[in-house]
């Protein structure tokens, strides 16, 4: 797709700064860097989020992401490493092109994720889940 900007980052009409290449995946920095070692995992293909991803597809993205999640490891030494992946805008997706973040993580980096359980009675996750298992049919 020629308006996306991942896109033509796999195509190398726009620059981008590589950190592995494969034949289904590219891993490269995240211009935004909230920690020094942010690497975004993309597809190759222009699919817009995880829904559109084939079997082939999920396995090589997980595949990069644990080599380079490694790399992230050795290279850094972070305290932790947060993967991300948003599909949506109210998930807080901004790029429509399927691609996971690896982050570095430090204790009091400044990164939060807003986590309101509600801890429902194993009654409501029985509901919640046969849901599921009837959408999985
Ligand atoms: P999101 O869709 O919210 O998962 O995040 C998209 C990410 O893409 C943001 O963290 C941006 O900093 C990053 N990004 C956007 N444009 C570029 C670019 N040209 N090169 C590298 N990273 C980018
Ligand atoms: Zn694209």
């Amino acid at each position: 797709m020629s308006d996306c900007v991942f896109c033509r980052i796999v195509n190398g009409q726009i620059p981008s700064t590589k950190v592995h290449e494969d034949r289904l995946t590219l891993a490269f920095m995240d211009i935004g860097q909230v920690n020094p070692g942010h690497v975004l995992v993309a597809a190759k293909p222009h699919v817009e989020n995880i829904y559109g991803l084939d079997d082939a597809l999920a396995a090589a993205v997980f595949q990069t992401a644990a080599r380079v999640a490694r790399a992230v490891k050795k290279a850094y030494t972070p305290e932790g490493v947060t993967l991300y992946q948003a599909n949506g805008a109210a998930a807080g997706q901004t790029v429509y092109h399927f691609h996971l973040h690896l982050i570095p993580r430090y204790d009091k980096d400044g990164m939060h994720l807003t986590w309101p359980a509600k801890n429902p009675p194993r009654e409501q996750l029985e509901v919640n889940a046969a849901k599921l298992r009837a959408a999985l049919e």
